[in-house]
This record gives C-alpha cells, structure tokens and sequence, in this order.
C-alpha cells in the first residue's frame, strides 16, 4: 500500500476509530448523571466511533458495601485477618454491574444499541489475588463482533474472573485499570470522565490555586498516583505506559454538546498523559501529591548489628505487607537501634502481628505504632538535571515548622513523612514554593 494511502487510513481510523470512555463514580451518582453520561457516549457514537464504555459504581455505593462485608464478618464472630476474599469480591463487584445496566437501559431508551458485559462475560481474566487481582488477559472478539453490528459495549468496571472462575476485584479504584485494559486490547484511545477537567499541579480540593496540566508524561503520572493523586489507579497508568495507549482524564460534567478535540494532534479538553517527548515545556516540579494512607511502626532497642533488618523485613515481607519508608537510628544506650517504617494504614495490624510473633529472632524492646502520618511528594522530571530541589522542600517545611520524621527519594521525586494534622499547610506551601500556582 502507498505511503499516503496508508496515513490517509491511519487519520481515518484516529477519527473514527475505537474509543473507550471510562465514568467514575460521581459521574453515575444517579439515573440523571448516568443520562448525561449517555449523551456523551451519544455524541461519539453519531462521530462514527465504536465505542466501549466502562462505568463504576454509583459514588458511596462500593463504600457502603466494603462496610456491609466488615459488619458480617465481624458478626460471624471471625475478623478481617480470617475474611473470605472471595466472598469480598463477590460482594463489591456488585454496584458495578447495576451502572452497566442502567446506562445500557438509558442508551437503548435514546435509539442505540447496548449491551452490558460483567467482567466473566468479557472476559476480563485475572490472577486470584482477590481484593486486588491483577489483568492477565482480555479477550474482546465477542465485543469487536458487536461493534460490527453497531453495539456499545458497557462493561462493568473494577471486576474480573479468576481462573477458577470466581469474581474478582481489581483494588480501590481500579475500574480506571479495568478502562485503560479493555483499551489496550481494542488497541483504542481511551478517555477517563472523571468530576475534574484533568491532571492538576496538586489535588484541586485542598489547593484552589492548582493548574491544570495540558500533558503529563506517564512517567509523572505514574509517580503521582502512586504516591496518593488518586485521580488515576497506579496500575492504569502502568499499563497504558506499557501499551502505549493514549489516555486523557476530562471531566463528566462538561456539555456532551461540547466536541472532543482529542484528534491526531492530541489536543483535547482535559490532560494528555502521553510520553515524556511529547511535552514541550518542561518543569522541573511537575506535581505535589499527599497520602494520608500512612502508618509509622517503630520498632524499639534492636541490637545494633547484622541480620537485624532481615529478621525485621523478611517475615513482613512474607506476610505481603508492603514497607516504603524505612530509617534506623541509634537509641540513647549507643549499643542499639530503633528501626522505623512506613506500611499502609490497612496492614498495621497484621504488620504489629508478625513482628510480635518473631520477637525472638529480633529480639526488641517494644513496637509503637502511630497511624496519624501523612506522606507529602514533590515530583518532577526535571529533578534529574536539577540540583536543589530537595534543599528547597526542607527550607519551605522548616519555614512552617513542619517536622520531617522519614525522607525517601528516587530519581523524579522526594517524599517526607510528616504529622498528619499538617497535611494541607505542607501541600499548598510547596506547591507556591515551587511556583506551581503561576502560570
Ligand atoms: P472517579 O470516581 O471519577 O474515579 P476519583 O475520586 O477516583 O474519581 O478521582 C478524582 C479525584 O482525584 C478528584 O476529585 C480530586 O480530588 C482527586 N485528585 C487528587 N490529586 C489530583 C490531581 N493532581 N489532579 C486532579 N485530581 C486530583
Ligand atoms: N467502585 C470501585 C471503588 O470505589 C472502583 C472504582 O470506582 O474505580 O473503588
Ligand atoms: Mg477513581
């Protein structure tokens, strides 16, 4: 085929090809914002594209079942170190698949095909790590079969099947995962609605002067997420990086009237995430993410010597509690240590009861644990050519009296530990201190 046919076809296809749009929670809150979603939907499908979509819960909806498996399971007379994941999963899948058939019955009610697709019908196939399973394989050809025939395709967000056929759930916000999967493997662009217009310098609810971002690269993307803008699931930005799928986060309540310029040139209403030469304009500080969801365990008079943080991090580890922080000092005797670190705020309990029960190999004093942490990161991929960086964190901190109790860093950010109470002061004092809030 000539060249210029081929690139004719090519922009052909970028116009009118396969789309996934992803709706969150607040923008299917009811059956009215699930008909604002239809309209959106509406208007591309008249564009000519094939279109999945993929919808989460009503918002509140996975909160209050997430409570209802707690107060059974506490009434049962077990607890949650004893749950049945599977029953979990099986639980809160559920509110996803009530969205996908309300927006299915609101689309066919409008004159388009629909059809609603749970995660088995897909199928979305995971591993079996219920509760937070990953995505081993898509397979779509029943969907792509549809779209010839001029379906949408709703699928339900956050759920999977595992290979031994059970329900499963991909982690907190993971219908974004479920979103940038379906688009990788209907090789389509895919657009996350959610209730801001895009990627901000910081979380726009505790920083009103926060800037929206017309690109981020996925790498910046993929740090800030990780470290708490909770904007985007971690493991969607992973993978729309591996695959290279194109992805814009816009708002839901925009005018469906109102186009989608997200064309060739990659324009569009909301926040490209899209690679790192791609950005024109480059800033040293793109982002301040916080996370709240942090815990410090400090673990008291270790022996100062070798094999002490094997004997700490090993069992942890093989308990599958994740530690990010971690900072040793030496206790006032001078002969031994106190080791800290950082778990997530769910694991403290489980992180308290294996080191309790190897005790012996460690051999410590006590473990005290304060679940009243906050983790604030500044990131950027200008870090890597740009001294000082760090320096200006700790100075903006001290100014405000801020006490930093851990500090990690990789090569694109910096992450303190800090009191939580001091959560809000911190994120908008960095965010002016690196200029964030002008344009
Ligand atoms: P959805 O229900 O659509 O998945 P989420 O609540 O999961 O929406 O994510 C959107 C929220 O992410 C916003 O309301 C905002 O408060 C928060 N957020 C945190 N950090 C950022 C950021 N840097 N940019 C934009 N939003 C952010
Ligand atoms: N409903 C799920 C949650 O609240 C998944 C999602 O919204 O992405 O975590
Ligand atoms: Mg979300």
């Amino acid at each position: 085929m000539c060249r210029a046919r081929a690139l004719l076809l090519w922009k052909a296809w970028i116009k009118v090809g396969r789309l996934v749009m992803k709706f969150g929670g607040t923008s299917v809150a009811d059956v009215e914002r699930i008909r604002n979603v239809a309209r959106h939907v509406a208007r591309e499908v008249d564009a000519g594209h094939q279109v999945a979509v993929v919808v989460s819960a009503m918002s509140g909806t996975t909160d209050r079942l997430v409570g209802w498996v707690n107060e059974a399971a506490a009434t049962g007379g077990s607890n949650l170190a004893k749950l049945d994941w599977r029953e979990y999963d099986s639980v809160v899948a559920s509110g996803e698949q009530i969205t996908s058939g309300l927006l299915a019955i609101v689309l066919q009610a409008m004159g388009y095909k629909a059809r609603s697709w749970a995660g088995w019908q897909v199928p979305m196939k995971t591993s079996d790590a219920h509760g937070s399973a990953r995505i081993l394989e898509v397979e779509c050809d029943q969907m792509i079969a549809n779209f010839e025939q001029g379906e949408v395709a709703v699928m339900a967000g956050f759920q999977g099947i595992s290979e031994d056929s059970r329900i499963t759930t991909l982690g907190r916000g993971g219908s974004d995962t479920s979103a940038v999967a379906l688009a990788a493997a209907l090789d389509a662009r895919c657009d996350i609605y959610t209730d801001v217009d895009g990627v901000y310098t910081t979380d726009p609810r505790i920083e009103p002067k926060a800037r929206k971002a017309s690109r981020i690269s996925y790498e910046e993307m993929l740090e800030l997420a990780s470290l708490g803008a909770k904007v985007l699931q971690t493991r969607s930005v992973e993978l729309a990086m591996v695959y290279k799928v194109p992805l814009q986060v816009r708002s839901s309540f925009e005018s469906p009237d109102s186009p989608n310029q997200n064309g060739e040139d990659g324009s569009g209403p909301g926040t490209l995430v899209c690679d790192e030469e791609n950005i024109v304009e480059q800033q040293v500080v793109s982002g301040i993410a916080y996370s709240r969801d942090e815990a410090k365990i400090s673990v008291r008079r270790v022996k100062d010597k070798p094999g002490v943080s094997a004997a700490i991090f090993g069992p942890l580890a093989a308990a599958n509690v994740s530690v990010d922080m971690i900072v040793q000092n030496v206790s006032a005797d001078g002969e031994t240590a106190n080791i800290t670190f950082t778990v997530a705020n769910k694991d403290i309990d489980r992180a308290i009861a294996v080191l309790e029960d190897a005790k012996k190999d460690i051999g410590f004093a006590e473990i005290e644990a304060s679940p009243g942490v906050a983790k604030i990161s500044v990131i950027g991929i200008g870090m890597r050519s740009h001294a000082g960086v760090a320096s200006r964190m700790f100075k903006t901190l001290a100014d405000k009296s801020i006490n930093i109790q851990a500090i990690t860093t990789s090569e694109i950010k910096i992450s303190v530990l800090i009191d939580e109470a001091y959560t809000e002061l911190a994120v908008r004092a960095l965010h002016s201190a690196y200029g964030l809030d002008k344009a």
